[in-house]
């Protein structure tokens, strides 16, 4: 089947932030699983897992539904709940900190690093206390977190690092790939992220027996599935926990396959996209690119600019770019700053200067593995203007 692509794009056409890439190959493999026995937890769950383990050079992955219930499952795992404490970035999808809240634990939310947005490790080790149980180290944009020193203070508190990487699939850290960089690490395959099965999330460890565990939490903390009750014969089965329901289904699974195929080949278009802003941009001073560390491959889920100036500046910019059908966005809102976290946990504006201050000039362009050299130049061209008419 040729990898052959489906048109979307006309020079004028809305220019989204992300996109999903699907594949005639791609489609092809869904419409067998709809034709085979097993919807959901048949053998393409244990084929995705295989492939995605392999890929990640790690020895267990754990397919869920979502890079939600990748983060809920890991948490779970590590058994924390109320009164326990979870470090996290406070530049970050609501997500990230959520899955801490699901089990009574409260997240605790640090500042981030000025040049990369990533977690400070300063920051992190000034934030622990004897509650403390594990940092969520989130690779913001695709870009690795400083993983040496967060495993250093994890290691010297009796602590976990566990990676929130649903934007740096594909990525590495000092030649190592991201999924074995950390105790447990959570991946996402929505439709903006590297690979995508409509809706679903993967998590990578080496150590079994968590593995068994997040395996039982997808399936309402029961210790067989179906399929293997069928193979033995017996109806039986026993819930040994509350557990959810976060399977994800072989026709999802099998999509996740054919995607992972082309991993790869995506990460070093998207970096060379990248590559084609950054030239793009350091001609002028028009919007300044995150910094990458040398030693880091840098996944590029997402593409982040700072436009230099006051918020109102970056807002000017942003509604005269999408005047210009260029889907911008905002990567994010400082987690802290969400009204459910002032409410709940007493979070105020304050606390990470450099993520709000950040937050005020935070831009991301288009990128995805679709994206051509040509929008690229159509996406720096609107931003000039849009820049020189918001100045
Ligand atoms: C997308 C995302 C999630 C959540 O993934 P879903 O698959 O949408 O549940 C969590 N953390 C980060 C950093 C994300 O970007």
């Amino acid at each position: 089947m040729p990898n052959q692509q489906l048109p979307f794009t006309s020079d004028d056409a809305f220019l989204p932030y992300g996109r999903q890439c699907i594949s005639e190959a791609d489609i092809a493999t869904v419409a067998k699983i709809l034709r085979s026995d097993w919807l959901t937890t048949g053998p393409m769950v244990d084929q995705f897992e295989k492939a995605f383990a392999s890929y990640s050079g790690s020895k267990e992955a754990v397919a869920v539904s979502s890079g939600t219930a990748a983060l809920h499952c890991m948490i779970d795992s590590l058994g924390i709940g109320p009164g326990d404490e979870v470090i996290i970035p406070s530049i970050t999808f609501a997500a990230s900190a959520n899955c801490v809240v699901y089990q009574g634990a409260k997240p605790v939310f640090v500042d981030v690093e000025p040049d990369t947005l990533l977690i400070d490790p300063a920051a992190v080790q000034a934030a622990i206390s004897h509650r403390t149980r594990a940092i969520v180290a989130v690779d913001y944009a695709g870009q690795p977190c400083h993983y040496n020193q967060l495993q250093a203070i994890a290691d010297r508190n009796g602590i976990a690092l566990i990676s929130d990487a649903c934007h740096s699939l594909g990525g590495a850290y000092q030649g190592r790939p991201v999924g074995k960089l950390a105790l447990m690490t959570a991946f996402s395959f929505h439709p903006v992220k590297p690979i995508t099965t409509g809706e679903g999330g993967m998590v990578t460890t080496n150590d079994s027996q968590l593995a068994r565990r997040m395996r039982s939490f997808r399936n309402h903390g029961i210790t067989t599935d179906h399929r293997a009750r069928t193979a033995n014969g017996t109806w039986a089965y026993s819930m040994e926990f509350l557990g959810y329901n976060y399977r994800l289904t072989d026709l999802q699974c099998a999509l996740g396959i054919s995607q992972l195929e082309r991993v790869d080949e995506w990460t070093l278009r998207r970096r060379k996209l990248a590559q084609f802003y950054d030239q793009s941009l350091a001609a002028d001073n028009v919007a300044e690119p995150l910094k990458v560390r040398l030693d880091r491959t840098h996944a590029y889920h997402l593409y982040v600019v700072r436009v230099n100036g006051a918020r109102e500046s970056r807002d000017k910019v942003f509604a005269r770019m999408r005047q210009k059908r260029i889907g911008v966005n905002v990567h994010y809102l400082p987690v802290h700053l969400h009204p459910f976290y002032q409410s709940k946990f007493g979070t105020v504006r304050g606390q990470c200067p450099v993520a709000e201050r950040a937050y005020d000039e935070l831009l991301t362009l288009p990128m995805f593995s679709e994206l051509t050299k040509l929008q690229v130049s159509r996406v720096i061209r609107a931003l000039h203007s849009s820049k020189s008419m918001a100045a």
